[in-house]
């Protein structure tokens, strides 16, 4: 069978930029027959997520990530229909999904390594199951329980950066849920802001390209920063940890400004702001939503409770086509996208 798939074209290099360029679309031929114990799927979406930047390179960088190989298709968080079941407990018509999902239109998988998908949960949204109800969400909500120390009625304000993103715009959402009093984000646009805060729920958001942040952030969080849900890193961060109160958490989401960088995960603060932190004993923890896979199910069903509700709003950028993946990609990191970026196959 003639398939279209996406594979690695070059390598950005270490502290390159990844651009379109470095994937390229192509032919490529399948066998027609699937064997005992798998399926054949044809894919419908595509997750782009800015940790394939690390895998861009030979070296990760990272201890848990598999670098793609030259010439070779790519994969990712993916969600498609079966075609063609030789695995007991999926069938034709079903929608599955996997985290290592091949970056082609359509493929022949082992049925154990994906995960049936009740559309249902989503009110017929298939693709919140890469983004609200999926990686993202649970990356948002388990980094706010597991590292957060939310607690309701405790008075706390949470900032969050990058906060227009797919894990950002459901992080400030969700800290509200979970208890939190006031929720100020920091994004790179005022249509971003606009958006988190009159459509997210958010009680103000900065736009860090413009004016003073520190000032800013001042003025929005009188009582201080007692939670800080950190996805980018860098200067944004250390004016944000700068303001944090006594014994607050920092939760280590990712740190998307670095990542171009040749530096450790994660990366260190500057000395004095390191010195800061110190001092005001505030919590930096490495967090990694793969850890906490035990608390899967559960937190998606809470994650798809709340978006039934109507309490957790999700945005989504849809790209359309196999072969704008790659600009899909190149797009998220240069911050194109509100909310989840996501590239529909089938059309
Ligand atoms: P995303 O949708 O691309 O959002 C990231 C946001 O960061 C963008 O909206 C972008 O917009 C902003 N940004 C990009 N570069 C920036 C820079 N240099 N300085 C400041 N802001 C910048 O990505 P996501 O999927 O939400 O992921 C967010 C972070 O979570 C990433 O660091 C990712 O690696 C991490 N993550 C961690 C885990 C985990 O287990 N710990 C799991 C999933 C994701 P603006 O610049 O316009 O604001």
């Amino acid at each position: 069978m003639i398939i279209q798939r996406v594979v690695l074209n070059s390598r950005p290099g270490k502290n390159g930029v990844p651009v379109a360029e470095n994937f390229r679309l192509e032919e490529s031929t399948i066998a027609d027959t699937v064997q005992a114990g798998q399926v054949c799927v044809k894919t419908l979406y595509l997750s782009v997520d800015p940790y394939m930047c690390c895998r861009m390179n030979e070296d990760t960088g990272s201890d848990y990530l598999r670098p793609w190989q030259l010439a070779e298709v790519a994969d990712g968080g993916g969600i498609g229909v079966v075609e063609e079941s030789k695995y007991d407990n999926l069938a034709k018509g079903d929608f599955v999904t996997s985290f290592t999902w091949p970056w082609q239109t359509v493929a022949v998988l082992d049925g154990s390594l994906l995960q049936k998908l009740v559309p249902q949960l989503v009110n017929g949204r298939l693709s919140y199951f890469l983004g609200a109800a999926g990686i993202t969400g649970l990356t948002a909500l388990l980094g706010i329980r597991e590292k957060g120390h939310v607690a309701a009625g405790a008075n706390q304000t949470m900032v969050v950066s990058g906060a227009a993103g797919a894990c950002g715009s459901l992080a400030g959402q969700i800290g509200r849920l979970e208890g939190c009093s006031r929720v100020v984000g920091i994004a790179g646009t005022d249509e971003k802001c606009s958006v988190l805060v009159q459509e997210m729920g958010f009680d103000a958001a900065i736009n860090y390209k413009k004016g003073d942040v520190a000032k800013q952030l001042r003025e929005l969080c009188p009582g201080g920063v007692d939670v800080y849900f950190d996805n980018v890193g860098g200067d944004i961060s250390d004016t944000v940890i700068s303001q944090m109160n006594q014994n607050s958490h920092i939760i280590l989401c990712g740190q998307i400004s670095q990542y171009n960088k040749d530096v450790p995960y994660p990366p260190p603060l500057p000395p004095d702001i390191e010195k800061i932190r110190q001092e005001k004993n505030i919590t930096r923890e490495r967090f990694l939503v793969l850890n906490y896979m035990d608390k899967q199910e559960a937190s998606v069903l809470q994650l798809c409770q709340w978006i039934q509700e109507g309490k957790l709003k999700v945005r989504e950028t849809v790209v359309e086509g196999l072969a704008n993946i790659g600009a899909a990609f190149q797009s998220m990191m240069n911050g194109g996208n509100i909310g989840k970026q996501i590239v529909s196959v089938s059309k």
